[in-house]
């Protein structure tokens, strides 16, 4: 009666941990190498490269607490260091954590006619600060379907809605303003400016490598079919990467912990509102641009949103001036720049040289300062992460309370929650506790 998991991302391993906890024999399979999927750390000549998670923040508990009960207290930094938004031609400095709503909003880059609306949506904020948390998709259900452009449109109008709300969403929800529910947009504004940044001191993949130490995990190995046989889960097809081979193992027990799309594939026997669930959820692309490079660089925000007006260009980029408790050696920096969207499409063809060059001369522009690139890794996310369009909450909370159809089969993994860190700890936990039976199980298996 082991319990398998498909997928090591944060995911299914927090799936795993918990079950383990809980006594139950659990095995991973991923078919990387590597553990961690979007959240993962790469060491190229003495830096440490996230190549997907950039950082969590301070209001992400699942992810704190597992992360100190697996011995990584140490290593979790949350600096209260100011989040820049780059727009207009200027850099607004925001500083996280003041819990002022207001704070949050650009007021003095608005004009006269776009100060009420900003002024409208910090009091909105404020009001429901607390509904807008990553971690509740069903909380952020809005009676309209109204997405978020027409909403700010509406509220800001549509240069501010650009220059302001654009790069905000694009990072935190890595979606366009017009594929975003209006709450996800209060989601995104909660977590980037009144939530803290915090990362891990040997980068975010450190938190699947310590999961990967407690927990069976067998890598190289895809997971090709889960076999069901009257509507219950009888096993598994798996290949393993290196000789392509394809093995039946028996299984009763199955978490899926991949994405959605990934889920379609591998289980076909899912009919009903859920097939059309997971056939709807659509994600957006992203690339991570890492450099390292000596430079000195000025004092300015270490994270930076880049606003829609300064395109073609990044959405988001982090600079850390590497010290001993950071992911560079002593002396070096390292910057990570992460494009979404239409951006990231636009770069999917060209050389890996265009597009460092095309980064570093952004950075080079906003720090005002020349960069010296020594080592670098682009790292494609075809499938970066789901995109929260109006209605996708409401019907995944719908799902939470409905059946899978399928007995022995659940589900885990940040499709199916927030687009986050968080969410995708949290959804393990989730789909544990509805195997185990503790709580009220969100979906039964
Ligand atoms: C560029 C980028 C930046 C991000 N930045 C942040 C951030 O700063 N903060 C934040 O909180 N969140 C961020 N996120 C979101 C966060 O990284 C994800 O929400 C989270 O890591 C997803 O975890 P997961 O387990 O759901 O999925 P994944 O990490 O995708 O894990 C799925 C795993 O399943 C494996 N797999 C797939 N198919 C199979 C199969 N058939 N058989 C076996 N294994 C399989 C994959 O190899 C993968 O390891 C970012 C995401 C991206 C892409």
């Amino acid at each position: 009666m082991k319990v398998i998991v498909v997928g090591g991302g944060l995911g299914g391993l927090s799936a795993a941990y918990r079950l383990s906890a809980f006594g139950e024999q659990v095995t991973v399979f991923e078919k990387a190498q590597r553990l961690g999927g979007r959240c993962a750390t790469s060491n190229i000549g003495g830096f440490l490269f996230d190549e997907g998670a950039q950082f969590f923040r301070d209001s992400y508990d699942s992810t704190l607490k597992t992360a100190i009960s697996l011995g990584l207290g140490p290593e979790l930094r949350i600096p209260k260091e100011p989040v820049g938004l780059y727009s207009r031609g200027r850099l607004h400095v925001f500083q996280p954590r003041d819990l002022a709503c207001l704070g949050a909003f650009p007021l003095f880059n608005a004009r006269p006619s776009e100060f009420g609306g900003m002024l409208s949506l910090a009091l909105r904020l404020a009001r429901d600060y607390r509904k807008y948390d990553v971690r509740f998709p069903g909380r952020w259900t809005w009676s309209s379907d109204e997405n978020a452009f027409g909403y700010l449109k509406r509220k800001i109008g549509i240069e501010l809605a650009g220059d302001f709300a654009e790069p905000i969403v694009r990072f935190a929800l890595g979606s366009d303003l017009s594929e975003v529910s209006v709450p996800a947009f209060y989601v995104a504004l909660r977590m980037l400016f009144l939530d803290r940044p915090g990362y891990f001191a040997g980068g975010m993949g450190q938190l699947a490598e310590a999961y990967g130490g407690k927990i069976e995990c067998v890598r190289g190995v895809s997971v090709e079919r889960v076999v069901v046989e009257k509507n219950k889960v009888s096993g598994l097809i798996v290949k393993e990467e290196d000789d392509g081979k394809e093995k039946v193992l028996k299984a009763r027990r199955v978490i899926c912990a991949v994405p959605a799309c990934e889920i379609s594939r591998i289980a076909p026997d899912i009919q009903g509102k859920l097939r059309l669930i997971l056939e709807e959820c659509k994600y957006s692309p992203h690339m991570v641009v890492c450099l390292g490079f000596e430079n000195k660089l000025p004092a300015l925000p270490k994270i930076i949103l880049n606003s829609s007006g300064q395109r073609p260009g990044f959405e988001f980029c982090r600079v850390s001036l590497r010290n001993k408790v950071d992911c560079a050696q002593v002396g070096q920096k390292e910057a990570t720049a992460v494009y979404v969207g239409q951006n990231a499409r636009a770069l999917l063809g060209e050389k890996k040289e265009n597009i460092v060059r095309k980064t570093v001369s952004l950075l080079e522009e906003i720090y005002q300062a020349e960069i010296e690139v020594i080592h670098s890794k682009v790292h494609k996310h075809n499938f970066g992460r789901p995109i929260v369009f109006p209605g996708h909450s409401r019907k995944i909370a719908e799902l939470w309370s409905g059946r899978t159809g399928i007995e022995g089969l659940g589900f885990a993994g940040d499709w199916s929650y927030a687009p986050t860190v968080e969410g995708a700890v949290a959804s393990g936990f989730l789909a544990a506790d509805a195997l185990l039976g503790t709580g009220k199980p969100r979906w039964a298996l």
